[in-house]
């Protein structure tokens, strides 16, 4: 049988339409698949691989911790250097004064660590969200996510929770006394790319602050660079209570984090002790490719590079505006969003892209919005090529033409 039967038939299928890149190999900014054919990967496995596929000093961290010792005891008993070399440079570069971190395997598992720390800390019981969030397909995570599409198969979820307006300052009045923690995603990911106004998240953090809610910041898909700072937070010098981490954490490891101050995050060391453990969580290998990928994304100043190709890529992008359907462009750094008049021309976008060669997706929430979120070390020779398949696949949209 072949590989492509094999995986319809023995892996749990989530989308009735999978890409189906049959993977050989993937490294910087290209997927090969079987046939030898070469994917230009604006995507980054969702966000990932923003050093690129298999980066060399990501892989030799691997294989020399593979050789040390893989897994040898769960979560918070040995002392491991990978995990505590990555915790201590996540104290240094994560924002004052959050400087102490439970390790995950994922983002989802991060998400569900911080509202269990959120309630454990404040004493109370509710939360609020956004409409248009994603944190994750976990119980906890999918009751904070903020499209009942997605939520409502799964009901009965987390009972109190409140879904408020992204980016609409009148509404904070809403969270009150009760609320244990407000979560959310500084700039909308899978809600079609949404950047809130300058003002709107520094007055979230005095909200929260008047009324003792702790301020969760989901940077799952937005930390490290992507957006053109280290993390997405520093755009409006605001710090959040809890800071949540995966994706780019683990340089294409699978490794979560949630961050907060010794102070919060005291409240998982007792009562009860053990209340909140993981056997992988913080996994030795994981944590030793998140150190070396931490370490390149500060010593080549990746934020800044993400910064400069991202304005350029959107400049690039902004003349292209009024073909095949595509209306409007927006972004900070690498994190980009293309709007387009219907579900259809986006599709047909997409899929024309795929077809010769470049890989992109729209959003889960916004099925008008295309996103694109290249390795953070693409070169401009990458971006051209990109654009001008870009460019034929609008020219396409546009025409009658099935190219
Ligand atoms: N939070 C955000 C903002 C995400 O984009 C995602 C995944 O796409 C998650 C949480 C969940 O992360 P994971 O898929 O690692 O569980």
């Amino acid at each position: 049988m072949a590989l492509r039967d094999e995986f319809l038939r023995f892996v749990c299928q989530t989308s009735s339409e999978p890409m189906g890149i049959e993977v050989e190999r993937a490294h910087g900014c290209v997927v090969v698949d079987k046939s030898g054919k070469t994917y230009l990967d604006f995507l980054s496995g969702i966000g990932v691989a923003s050093l690129g596929h298999t980066h060399p000093a990501v892989v030799s961290a691997i294989t020399q911790q593979a050789q040390r010792y893989l897994h040898a005891m769960v979560y918070g008993e040995y002392i491991q250097e990978p995990q505590v070399g990555l915790a201590r440079r996540l104290a240094e570069v994560a924002p004052q004064p959050l400087s102490v971190t439970y390790f995950t395997n994922s983002g989802t598992e991060a998400v569900e660590g911080a509202l269990k720390t959120a309630r454990k800390y404040t004493g109370r019981s509710h939360f609020v969200s956004f409409v248009g969030s994603f944190h994750g397909d976990t119980f906890g995570s999918l009751s904070v996510g903020g499209n009942p599409l997605y939520r409502t198969p799964f009901e009965p979820l987390l009972p109190s929770v409140t879904f408020l307006p992204f980016n609409e300052i009148e509404t904070l009045t809403r969270i009150d006394e009760t609320v244990a923690a407000v979560i959310i995603e500084p700039i909308q990911g899978e809600g079609g790319v949404r950047i809130p106004d300058q003002t709107f998240l520094p007055a979230l953090r005095r909200r929260c602050r008047q009324v003792g809610a702790l301020l969760v910041f989901d940077e799952v898909i937005t930390g490290f660079g992507r957006t053109g700072k280290l993390f997405a937070c520093e755009h409006w010098n605001v710090t959040p209570d809890i800071l949540v981490l995966a994706k780019a954490l683990g340089g294409g490891m699978p490794l979560g984090a949630f961050i907060s101050t010794p102070e919060i995050m005291a409240s998982l060391s007792t009562d009860p002790p053990l209340a909140h453990v993981t056997t992988f969580g913080g996994h030795p290998v994981c944590c030793a490719a998140g150190l070396a990928s931490l370490e390149v994304i500060l010593r080549e100043n990746l934020p800044w590079q993400a910064q400069a190709i991202g304005n350029e890529l959107l400049g690039k992008l902004q003349k292209l505006i009024g073909a095949g359907g595509f209306v409007s462009v927006r972004g900070r750094g690498l994190l980009i969003g293309m709007d387009f008049v219907t579900p259809e021309a986006t599709r047909r976008f997409v899929q024309s892209c795929f077809a010769n060669g470049l890989i992109l997706g729209w959003t889960l929430h916004r099925d008008t919005v295309v996103r694109l979120a290249p390795p953070l070390i693409i070169s401009a020779q990458e971006i051209a090529q990109a654009v001008e398949i870009m460019q034929a696949a609008l020219h396409c949209n546009g025409s009658a033409l099935n190219c």
